[in-house]
């Protein structure tokens, strides 16, 4: 039975947006099923129900390895394999060497993964190790791996696929895609953790490529840079969102308008200081009238705390920087009573347990093994 034809079966988000993906769909296609992520509405938090704001959280953390990055991933090494490459390399502060680890597995080719000395989380590390993966550790920060990984594949027959990896932006759109296609329209106001600045600009280039087929935008160049970005439409609609990107404050170069040499933050995956997609992050928020701003490590982990005892969403901390701006943000009015709010909960929680434990408020209580202790513990624990 021709499968494509007559099944329903989900295979991947390349096979689902396939004339909108630059992808010979008669080559070797390299998925894991990624893609098609819930969009849970979010319905105990107080400060939403009182504004009445639709919140839903975009969990990217059920993607195959936990995290958005699979939807670049895909895509970009698809389109590696199909050119002939035996190898794939990136420097990660986690989830890009799991995604590329896990990837490269599937289409057996190798892959070099450059991280920071001790500054991964460890549900990451143990992905890139049991995938296989060369796992390079360096003696330095996130974008001194970049910068070496750029410099290396100009030596070695590697090809990169980090975010400044066209096709990676590509993959990612198709989270804009399934929004749309889910809601029936854009939200108001779209909120992303911004660490290198693709994921939102990928989603960016989604709501654009859908709002200008339907005819809601006008093209003309971008009066916003110098011709740096990869933008060429003006909205003259509101069919495309408010783009809102948060930042560890510790690693907010968007806020300082300059990199941050020594980024830190709990949120590991977006500890980076010199974002690749600067200047398209700039006419991103520009154009669709957002903004920056930046979440102290504390209100990063309060807001992971509130999503997984109020709504049983377990997100990593740098997810959660994306909902603990937009709460504030709801509260101080700038998004405004009513609206409809996406945030994208980019990782899985059960990539950093460490820190899940060490914040966490529940009671650990430790008895003997006979029935009255048990019910003692039940009893003078009930709500
Ligand atoms: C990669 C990553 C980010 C940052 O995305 P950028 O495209 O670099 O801005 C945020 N959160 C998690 C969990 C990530 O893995």
């Amino acid at each position: 039975m021709n499968e494509s034809v007559t099944s329903t079966r989900y295979t991947g988000l390349i096979k689902n947006y396939l004339n909108r993906l630059p992808i010979d769909p008669n080559g070797k296609i390299i998925s894991l099923g990624e893609g098609h992520t819930p969009l849970i509405q979010c319905n105990n938090i107080n400060i939403v129900q009182e504004k009445n704001i639709k919140l839903y959280v975009k969990f990217e953390g059920l993607n195959p390895t936990g995290s958005f990055k699979d939807r670049g991933m895909t895509v970009a090494v698809t389109k590696a394999v199909q050119e002939g490459s035996k190898a794939i390399i990136c420097a990660s502060t986690g989830n890009t060497s799991a995604s590329a680890a896990a990837y490269a597995s599937r289409a057996g080719i190798a892959a070099f993964v450059l991280i920071p000395d001790g500054k991964i989380a460890m549900g990451k590390l143990a992905q890139a190790m049991i995938h296989g993966a060369v796992v390079i550790q360096i003696r330095g920060n996130f974008d001194d791996g970049m910068r070496l990984v750029k410099e290396v594949a100009q030596h070695a027959p590697v090809d990169i696929v980090n975010s400044i990896n066209p096709y990676r932006l590509q993959g990612q759109k198709t989270a804009s895609f399934e929004i749309v296609d889910e809601l029936g329209h854009a939200p108001d106001f779209h909120c992303l953790p911004v660490g290198n600045a693709g994921n939102i600009t990928a989603h960016w280039i989604g709501y654009t490529e859908y709002a200008s087929e339907n005819g809601a935008l006008q093209t003309q160049a971008c009066n916003l840079c110098a011709g740096n970005c990869n933008f060429n439409h003006v909205a003259k609609s509101s069919s495309r969102p408010k783009m809102l990107g948060y930042q560890a404050a510790g690693s907010a170069p968007f806020l300082r308008g300059a990199m941050v040499d020594n980024p830190e933050t709990v949120a590991t995956a977006i500890r980076i200081g010199h974002p690749q997609s600067w200047d398209n992050a700039w006419c991103v928020s520009k154009e669709s009238g957002g903004w920056f701003d930046e979440c102290t490590d504390e209100e990063i982990l309060a807001a992971q705390r509130l999503l997984a005892n109020e709504e049983g969403v377990f997100c990593e901390p740098a997810s959660a920087t994306s909902v603990a701006g937009a709460l504030r943000d709801v509260e101080n009015g700038k998004i405004p009573a009513g609206s409809s709010v996406v945030c994208t909960l980019t990782g899985h929680g059960l990539k950093d347990p460490d820190t899940a434990i060490k914040q966490a408020t529940s009671k650990m209580i430790t008895i003997d093994a006979n029935l009255d202790d048990v019910k003692n513990a039940i009893l003078s624990n009930m709500p």
